[in-house]
């Protein structure tokens, strides 16, 4: 059991939210845009501080290992909630935080000339209770995620917290002991709260390398200048669809813009991107609602229509078509261009046709489009009669 004393415990503790807290911060400043880490982190550092001043309040005066310990261990606890505020992306309760801090360190002013250690204890547990209720609270209130796995095992692993630091403040409201940290008679409490925090902080780690990894996932699947799906997204969405609504009939338009090379050439590279960006918003106008449009690469974009008749995907076709010849693109100081696309269109028969099968057939009908003088639609089987160029 000696490894159960409750001093050797507060003491690893210690070691390792210091080496924990450190590593936030370090990854804090990896990671600029990831505030909470550093809340988190400097939150750590301030434990750590409060349990060092406690832990050697014999030889301090009182107002080091009293007072200004219980408020750096007020200052981490509120540090933690505010770095799931910061962490939600929500305005950060600040007044609140400093009320919050500046009346628990008033209170233990007061209790050092009013109160003895056992009460201190008691109410410090009390008061570790609520700032985990609020961290609990802020974490479980964002109803986007609070069904996440991630957020409920953090959430539950504060709840256990709590449920500890409950265990013992009861246990010292009945059994009230002068000195909590050399005896608190809750060696197993003081085990189990250690371990508690340290993986509440793993957890939260994990929390911000969730949403790093999906703000990646993200960037990985979108293209940057259009902000549409990228090759690889849209293959990869496009493929689920067909393959999880293959008794529907979808439509695949596969779009490129005509003689676009002589827009770069003439009006510059930069009325060439915002030509690109200019269609793919009309493309997002104009597809109805469930497509999913990408683009391919160069000025080549694609776009598959679900569960859609042939007529209704030409009607679709024709218009962003018809659309996007009448319109001007303008960048300032420049002179005002237009630019066309051909559009090959081809319908998904069968169950067995793969995505590339169908992409085979559309470009197909859109070499037919760009033989026929561009500027055009064409569909890979006659659907309707192919209306002449403007
Ligand atoms: P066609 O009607 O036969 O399709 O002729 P085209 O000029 O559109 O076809 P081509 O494939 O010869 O030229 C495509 C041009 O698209 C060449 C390239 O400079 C330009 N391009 C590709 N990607 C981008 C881009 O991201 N931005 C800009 N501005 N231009 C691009
Ligand atoms: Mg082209
Ligand atoms: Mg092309």
């Amino acid at each position: 059991m000696q490894l159960l004393d409750p001093f050797t415990l507060y003491f690893l503790l210690m070691a390792t939210l210091l080496l924990l807290s450190l590593l936030l911060l370090l990854m804090g400043l990896v990671h600029r845009q990831e505030r909470s880490l550093r809340f988190w982190g400097i939150s750590g550092l301030l434990g750590v501080g409060g349990v060092l001043l406690l832990l050697a309040r014999e030889l301090l005066s009182p107002w080091l290992g009293v007072i200004a310990a219980n408020s750096l261990l007020f200052a981490s606890l509120a540090g933690c909630w505010l770095g799931i505020v910061e962490f939600q992306q929500r305005p950060l309760p600040w007044r609140q935080a400093w009320a919050l801090w500046g009346g628990c360190s008033l209170l233990w002013v007061l209790l050092l000339f009013y109160g003895d250690t056992a009460l201190r204890s008691q109410l410090y547990g009390l008061i570790y209770l609520l700032f985990a209720a609020l961290a609990l609270y802020q974490l479980l209130c964002d109803p986007a995620h609070r069904r996440r796995g991630s957020y409920r095992l953090v959430g539950g692993i504060i709840l256990l917290l709590m449920l500890s630091y409950s265990y013992r403040t009861y246990h010292m409201l009945l059994h009230p002991v002068l000195n909590p940290l050399r005896n608190t008679g809750l060696p197993l409490q003081q085990l189990l709260a250690s371990l508690l925090e340290f993986a509440k902080t793993l957890g939260l780690l994990y929390l911000v390398f969730e949403r790093m990894q999906q703000g990646l996932q993200q960037l990985a699947m979108l293209d940057a200048l259009t902000g549409l799906h990228n090759r690889r997204a849209f293959e990869q969405q496009a493929t689920a669809t067909l393959l999880h609504d293959g008794h529907h009939r979808h439509a695949l338009l596969v779009m490129d813009l005509d003689l676009f090379k002589r827009i770069n050439d003439g009006h510059g590279h930069q009325a060439g991107d915002a030509a690109l960006q200019h269609f793919a918003s009309l493309l997002a106008a104009q597809l109805p609602a469930g497509s999913i449009s990408g683009r391919l690469g160069g000025e080549e974009f694609v776009a598959l229509l679900r569960d859609t008749s042939s007529s209704q995907a030409w009607q679709v076709a024709e218009a962003i078509r018809s659309q996007l010849a009448a319109n001007w693109i303008g960048l300032p100081d420049k002179p005002a261009f237009q630019v066309t696309t051909s559009i090959g269109l081809a319908m998904r028969h069968h169950r067995q046709q793969t995505l590339a099968a169908l992409y085979h057939d559309a470009d197909m009908a859109l070499y037919d489009a760009k033989q026929r003088g561009r500027n055009q639609v064409c569909s890979s089987r006659p659907l309707v009669a192919v209306p002449a160029a403007e």
